[in-house]
């Protein structure tokens, strides 16, 4: 553990007491010792006055959909407990899902470039004695944070959007016309973007501990030999402390990013943060080919995500979570802003529409954070990546299960892996996958079923059947539905959001 210290004490501020921070927080939801927050409270009084159509609390993924709502020419205020900047380390995603920021009018052609701070090629899938797979164009591009939520945020202003920075929400009294933030602000629509461990999030989950979390560790670095191509998931070690251990590698900006995760439930004896940043120093070397003094680390990044089976619904009416704060991104790739980005139009369209035909009860607002089976299905795949405390496995089987699955999709083509490693599983290609692998390693699929349980496979079972099923309405369903007409505005905010809802939980978004 001293090698950590001595490596992070180098980089400038308490780098490795944000590392300590981050492993006190991760014991802390693992022990289940966090207070319950008491954030939002009722009111049957109607407020007198409403100064915003919009408040937006937490800017980073807040001023993407704040900026595409002010400029359908909505009242919008953005609250920032600091000041909004984007991080320095760059986000990755694939070039044709930023399309979105041109067709919302949110950056010019000249501003997308300037957005893209790498871009690499090819990245590669590889397995501990098993599969290499190499794909074009799959979460290849670094977006630079900085620069966009700059752009964004000037965009903002201009279009008539508040700022307010360094002012933190504190609570919410929601009124039947209306919600006070802070004892100050009045909105008609509360748009929680604060996060993972959103204060509002906590108290409508009431303290539910996460069915899964993966940790991150990894570093930005200088001193690599040049290399132009990327790792979106390599693994070359077996189990190792209950841990089956991923890595992504990519060209960034100020070198070489490189980051090791690993799944796991929320047992209190699986390793921590500082832990795994251990095993990253010892393993990185190995993983990259070079001595770590060779190496002048830029940055260390680390965190963890929580992940939840159940859709997050607010008990609240005229309160919406969006960016990590609603748990849309994938529980296997957790790229919430490439989750963000993929669900701008939905939020964008179906925000204004909601507040057009004030359709801003619980249930009404349910229906923007829609059921995902195609996200759902996913969750089966996580719990047989991941080894539980006790839990006796071949400490191979993970690497071989992952080989053969990658195989199986390679020879498949394109059109099944890519959606899949941009997070978007649809029904075919996924059906396609399992049954073939199932023929072709059928013992191998009988060792799974232990590690998942049963009962997680019944789960399963049910989102995959939803997930075919919301494929057929999809493609039957909105082909007549778009022919209905002469329905009134609610109506139709009813409808569209039964369209969306069927296309985004088939995968069917992507194209
Ligand atoms: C190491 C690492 C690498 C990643 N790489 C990728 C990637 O390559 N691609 C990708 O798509 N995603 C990636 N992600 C995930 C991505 O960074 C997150 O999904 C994204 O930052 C989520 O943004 P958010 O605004 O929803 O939440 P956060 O990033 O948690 O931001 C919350 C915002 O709310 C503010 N806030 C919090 N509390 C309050 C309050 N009380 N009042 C007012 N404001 C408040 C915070 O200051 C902050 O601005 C990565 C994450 C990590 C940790």
């Amino acid at each position: 553990m001293r090698l950590v210290e001595e490596v992070l004490n180098q980089l400038p501020g308490d780098v490795f007491g944000g590392l300590q921070k981050c492993d006190r927080l991760l014991t802390s939801l693992r022990e289940n010792t966090a207070p319950i927050p008491q954030v939002v409270s009722q009111s049957n009084l109607h407020l007198e006055t409403i100064d915003w159509d919009v408040v937006i609390c937490g800017g980073t993924l807040g001023i993407l959909i704040g900026c595409a709502l002010v400029k359908r020419g909505l009242r919008v205020a953005l609250l920032e407990r600091g000041v909004l900047r984007g991080r320095e380390q760059e986000w990755n995603i694939s070039r044709s899902e930023l399309e979105v920021f041109l067709e919302l009018d949110l950056l010019s052609q000249q501003e997308l470039v300037n957005v893209i701070a790498t871009e690499y090629n090819p990245a590669r899938v590889s397995f501990l004695g098993g599969t290499e797979v190499c794909v074009q164009d799959v979460l290849n591009i670094g977006v630079d944070p900085v620069y966009l939520l700059e752009t964004l945020k000037n965009k903002f202003l201009a279009a008539g959007g508040k700022l307010f920075e360094n002012t933190a929400f504190d609570c919410a009294v929601v009124h039947p016309n209306g919600v006070l933030i802070s004892h100050t602000f009045s909105t008609r629509l509360l748009l929680d973007a604060m996060g993972s461990f959103s204060p509002i999030v906590g108290q409508a989950r009431q303290a539910k501990k996460p069915d899964g979390i993966c940790l991150v560790v990894g570093s930005c670095a200088q001193g690599f030999a040049p290399n132009s191509t990327g790792d979106l998931l390599a693994s070359f070690t077996p189990v190792l402390n209950n841990c089956q251990y991923f890595w992504e590698a990519f060209p960034a900006k100020d070198g070489r990013t490189t980051y090791l995760f690993t799944y796991m439930d929320l047992n209190a004896q699986h390793i921590g943060i500082e832990t795994l940043f251990a095993e990253y120093l010892r393993l990185l070397p190995e993983y990259q080919g070079v001595l770590l003094n060779q190496l002048q680390i830029q940055r260390a990044l680390f965190g963890f995500f929580p992940a939840y089976r159940q859709q997050l619904y607010f008990p609240w009416g005229r309160i919406l979570p969006i960016g990590d704060s609603s748990g849309n991104q994938s529980p296997l790739s957790f790229g919430g802003f490439g989750s963000m980005v993929r669900h701008l139009k939905r939020l964008t369209l179906g925000i204004s529409e909601a507040l057009a035909t004030e359709q801003l009860s619980a249930p009404a607002l349910k229906l923007l954070q829609p059921y995902q089976p195609n996200l759902s299905v996913t969750w089966l795949f996580q719990k047989a990546m991941r080894v539980g405390v006790g839990q006796k496995l071949n400490p191979n089987q993970i690497n071989t299960l992952l080989s053969a699955v990658f195989a199986q999709m390679q020879q498949l083509g394109e059109p099944v892996l890519k959606p899949f490693l941009q997070d978007v599983v649809q029904f075919s290609g996924l059906t396609q996958t399992l049954l073939k692998t199932a023929l072709n390693y059928p013992l191998l699929i009988a060792q799974v079923i232990p590690q998942v349980g049963i009962v997680s496979l019944f789960d399963w079972m049910w989102h995959y059947i939803n997930l075919g099923l919301y494929t057929v309405l999809f493609k039957l369903g909105s082909k007549l539905l778009k022919r209905v007409k002469y329905i009134s505005p609610a109506e139709q905010y009813y409808y569209h959001r039964m369209l969306d809802k069927w296309q985004y939980g088939s995968g069917y978004d992507l194209y």
